[in-house]
């Protein structure tokens, strides 16, 4: 078996430290445990993929390399002119053949649509009907239960236990490149198959209960509320969503959760997170290059942490994303992907930012949900309308607001919310492209009507100065 570690991938990017280490210490664990098991392993530290399979060829001579299919598309096309023989990825439950079937006779790829084909063709949370399976419960979905904002009884969130760091990590640690950013692993993050089992345990015992109805909700003191930090581990193969579907379908068969907690945790599984992945090899390569809405405005450093930002939402969010690498899926979409969408930050490089920051990045992960849903730059191939709004959202699911210099009822003046303001301006800005949809008919006829439109626009030149320069 055949592990490279290349310096080249490492040095490539400003890394969050504990996605870093997340990937590189796994790697060593499976390493260690394919030993252990039996395997010859050679787990080369080589300068760059290539080179470390060439020196490997050259030290053991094997008659073939063969690989599984890679998650990357352009690492796809590199094994294959490398001539690596590639075998059918099977970490996901719908290969991207499979995928490109389903797509080629609709006109519209909508992820109700996939998801209710996914539960169908896999039997997920199904149950006899009168004239064949039906959905368990007579619906397909109840999102409309899980919008709830944040509860103000003062209840206290499910914990994720810390693991404790081994010989391995440390030794990982010591030799993270200086460069990387965010906090110090502390054992958050699944690095071996058992610890990702028992996380997966972890959640269906004490998260999925309360999965559900407040997972839109965003707090400054909660990092994951019930969210179930899972996507790491899926991602690098230390768990399947097979198995993690079968856990959630498993709880709800025996009692232990509601099944709008168990179909709406079910839906990010089979449904969101697979369809992602499947329009991802469905529109590569270019889909990587869209930028319809042409934005061109570099990340801000408010995101980055090189500044310190009065918002205090995204505050929070940076906050959680320094500490952990992790931001629920409501924090990225509508405090980075929302004040991205309206900034006009330029699509690759937020979602480049994304990749390299969150331990649960990937480009196959990130691209979609950057480009397609947060930034609107596929022009609305994956959503029908942009995810824009004002503070207002932000206001009702956060309790970010209260504690922030900005009023999010305000668009002009110093006070005004940066989000409220950019809403307006971003319509304004964008009024040509968005005026065939007619799902953006009400929001472009209500900026049409705002009396102080100038000021208000004249006040998002102010705002996006502050921005780029890191003193917002
Ligand atoms: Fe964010 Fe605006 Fe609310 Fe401040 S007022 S927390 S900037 S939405």
């Amino acid at each position: 078996m055949l592990l490279v570690e290349s310096r080249a991938f490492i040095e490539s990017a400003t890394w969050h430290r504990q996605r870093l280490h997340l990937v590189l210490s796994a790697m060593e664990h499976f390493a260690h445990e394919l030993r252990t098991e039996g395997f010859e392993v050679d787990h080369r530290h080589a300068p760059t993929l290539r080179r470390g399979m060439l020196d490997h060829c050259a030290e053991y001579a094997p008659s073939a390399v063969i690989a599984m299919e890679p998650h990357r598309w352009d690492t796809r096309e590199r094994l294959e002119r490398w001539g690596v023989g590639l075998v059918r990825n099977d970490r996901f439950l719908c290969h991207p053949t499979e995928f490109a079937e389903w797509a080629s006779c609709r006109n519209r790829l909508t992820m109700e649509d996939f998801y209710r084909w996914q539960r169908r063709r896999l039997g997920v949370l199904m149950e006899p009907g009168p004239s064949g399976p039906e959905p368990v419960g007579g619906q397909w979905n109840f999102d409309h239960d899980n919008r709830e904002p944040p509860p103000s009884d003062g209840r206290t969130w499910p914990a994720a236990r810390r693991f404790e760091l081994d010989a391995i990590d440390r030794g990982v640690m010591e030799r993270l490149p200086e460069h990387v950013v965010g906090a110090e692993p502390d054992g958050t993050w699944p690095v071996t198959r058992a610890q990702a089992l028992f996380r997966l345990a972890e959640f269906i015992e004490t998260g999925l209960p309360h999965f559900g109805p407040h997972e839109d909700a965003m707090l400054a003191a909660e990092w994951k509320l019930a969210h179930s930090v899972l996507a790491s581990s899926m991602n690098i193969g230390l768990l399947h969503p097979r198995e993690v579907a079968q856990a959630a379908e498993a709880a709800f068969r025996s009692g232990a959760v509601p099944l709008a907690s168990a179909e709406g945790f079910i839906r990010q599984v089979i449904g969101w997170r697979e369809y992602v992945w499947g329009v991802y090899w469905l529109w590569m390569p270019g889909y990587a290059a869209m930028n319809r809405l042409e934005a061109t405005r570099p990340v801000p450093p408010a995101f980055t942490g090189t500044a310190p930002t009065e918002m205090a939402c995204v505050a929070n969010t940076v906050g959680h994303l320094h500490a952990h690498g992790y931001t629920h899926h409501i924090e990225r979409l509508m405090v980075l992907g929302n004040l991205g969408l309206t900034a006009g930050v330029d699509p690759w490089s937020l979602s480049e930012w994304m990749r390299v920051t969150f331990v649960d990045g990937a480009e196959w992960v990130m691209l979609p949900n950057v480009i397609g849903m947060a930034l609107h730059a596929d022009g609305g191939m994956m959503a029908t309308k942009p995810y824009a709004s004002g503070g207002a959202y932000i206001n009702k699911m956060s309790d970010s607001c209260r504690g922030c210099r900005f009023d999010p009822k305000r668009r002009t003046g110093e006070h005004a919310c940066p989000f409220t303001t950019l809403y307006w301006d971003f319509l304004a800005r964008n009024e040509q492209h968005l005026k065939g949809n007619h799902r953006m008919a009400r929001p472009l006829a209500a900026m049409r009507q705002l009396a102080d439109l100038p000021a208000v626009r004249e006040r998002a030149v102010t705002v996006l100065d502050r921005l780029d320069r890191g003193e917002l």
